[in-house]
């Protein structure tokens, strides 16, 4: 576990996706979790953490390298794990992932399979504050309900974008489910004017 900045960490036992603990007050959450082959290493890391007990999990978008660890860090914890509506509903099946590439995605991940956490909706119409000074907001594009945590100037973007020499930079395009709203969750993370910006994958980066 490293400090990035005051009361924000990344997690080192996650694989596959970036994660991030942040100590608000009196608890921990942490936001994705990597894949689920990463699970032991992060419950382990988050154990031998000497942080507060941690309470919530924040799954910015549905995708096993998000997703993954979540259900061993909720056996662990007993954290509320949230993730926004329509990805819940894509998690489950209800309704089938919004592009031919993630439908094959979809196939090869095999989630049904795989441990899932219990989980909290999140709405994907408007912020919701987890945490007194934490919000989840509305992030759509990458997926459908995909969300962002803002933290005392800090946005924890998942995969809304990349962070390349002080700019946002979209994912490869067949990742991206919409590319309207993708552009305007762009647009609205730059207007956020964050201090840091802590994407999903990649470092972490400031932009100009
Ligand atoms: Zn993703």
């Amino acid at each position: 576990m490293r400090e990035l900045i005051d009361s924000v960490h990344r997690l080192d036992g996650a694989r596959g996706a970036n994660a991030y603990l942040i100590e608000a007050a009196d608890r921990s959450v942490v936001v994705d979790t990597g894949v689920a082959s990463g699970g032991q290493r992060l419950v382990a890391e988050l154990r031998a953490a000497r942080i507060p007990a941690i309470t919530d999990v924040v799954i910015t978008h549905y995708d096993p390298d998000h997703i993954g660890s979540a259900a061993a860090v909720q056996r662990e914890t007993g954290a509320t794990v949230w993730l926004g509506a329509a990805d819940a509903r894509i998690l489950r099946g209800e309704v089938p992932p919004p592009t031919r590439t993630r439908r094959v995605m979809r196939r090869m991940s095999r989630p049904d399979r795989a441990e899932q956490p219990q989980l909290t909706e999140l709405s994907d119409d408007s912020e919701t504050e987890i945490v007194p000074g934490l919000l989840v907001v509305p992030a759509p594009g990458h997926t459908p309900g995909h969300h962002l945590v803002r933290w005392r100037g800090v946005a924890f973007i998942g995969d809304a974008a990349l962070v390349s020499k002080g700019r946002l930079r979209h994912l490869p395009g067949p990742l991206i489910s919409d590319r309207g709203q993708a552009d305007a969750t762009l647009a609205a993370i730059t207007a956020l004017r964050p201090r840091l910006v802590l994407p999903g994958h990649g470092r972490a980066g400031r932009l100009d």
